[in-house]
């Protein structure tokens, strides 16, 4: 049967990244993770308060060349699942901490690449140059791209407790920029932050969803070993999420989102080894299930209150 919705041919009541992909490429792509070395600026004023990156481990130094970790990836994702399509991620560190100069000649290796169809980019509202924004636009036009954007919470005053670095507002200016240069988009969230209610992150999905992006990030508030959310946890500050609350909170913030908006992750990997809590993360399939049980038991689905937004 196929159906009702018009972003899943799994029975997903959300427009899944799989889903996205498929459509787009009209065969199989994934994403070839690589390390260009570029730090994140923001560690040398504390850095985020979960920020595992933090100490000796704040720096990026990938001995290897863009193409030599291509290939590297390209030989495990196809011996995984044979040829299929690559969109070089840019995910470790803050990938528009450089010269332009550097950032294109970076960019474009990734392209020229063997089996590479795509890009996406994952960097900081506040670390963009005027002069990167017209030539994002005209890679957009040559490639498909994307330039993800931690934001987190659209809460100024949460922003300045996990050290965030920038404000609402700088998000929302690099945001539109890229939107304006035609650029897709995906926007980080993080739910159970420290002194948020679940009211505070479903204002946060509203806030998100009129800023209209190409994807959002759903992502659970992990507290790490050795970060300073870590210590605060320990002194009682907050307590994490429970199950139950995660998944009501993500099921309830989908229904803001226009269902053209892809959901390119909805909970954690499951993987982290110095992860203190919540531990039920871990089980990633039960926690899809039960996002997947909630929208079906409560008749929603992603995009049914857009028109609140
Ligand atoms: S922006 Fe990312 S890398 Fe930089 S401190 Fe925050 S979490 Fe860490």
């Amino acid at each position: 049967m196929s159906s009702p919705f018009p972003y899943s041919d799994d029975n997903k009541r959300y427009h899944t990244l799989s889903y996205h992909l498929k459509k787009t490429f009209c065969g199989r792509v994934f994403k070839a993770v690589i390390d260009a070395g570029l730090n994140c600026p923001h560690a040398i004023t504390g850095g985020c308060t979960y920020c595992v990156e933090n100490g000796s481990e704040f720096s990026h130094s990938s001995s290897l060349s863009i193409t030599e970790q291509l290939k590297l990836e390209r030989e495990r994702i196809f011996s995984k699942y044979g040829e299929v399509g690559l969109i070089a991620y840019f995910q470790a560190g803050t990938n528009t901490n450089a010269d332009f100069e550097k950032l294109k000649q970076l960019y474009e290796e990734a392209l020229s690449c063997d089996g590479v169809v795509g890009l996406s980019i994952a960097t900081r509202p506040d670390c963009i140059s005027q002069e990167l924004y017209p030539y994002l636009g005209e890679l957009a036009k040559r490639t498909y791209l994307t330039v993800e954007l931690g934001l987190q919470s659209s809460h100024n005053t949460t922003l300045a407790r996990i050290n965030r670095g920038h404000t609402v507002e700088c998000f929302c200016e690099a945001h539109q920029q890229l939107k304006a240069h035609g650029v897709r988009t995906c926007v980080h969230l993080i739910n159970g932050l420290p002194g948020e209610t679940e009211s505070d992150m479903l204002a946060t999905a509203q806030f998100v969803a009129k800023q209209a992006p190409s994807a959002v990030k759903l992502h659970l508030l992990h507290v790490m070993e050795g970060t300073a959310l870590a210590e605060q946890y320990q002194r009682g500050e907050f307590e994490a999420l429970s199950q139950e609350e995660y998944v009501r909170i993500v099921c309830e913030q989908l229904r803001f989102f226009s269902s053209d908006v892809v959901i390119e992750r909805i909970t954690g990997d499951g993987s982290h080894q110095r992860l203190i809590a919540p531990k039920w993360s871990l089980n990633k399939l039960q926690v899809l299930a039960d996002i997947d049980k909630y929208l079906q038991i409560n008749d929603i689905y992603q995009g049914d209150m857009a028109w609140d937004t």
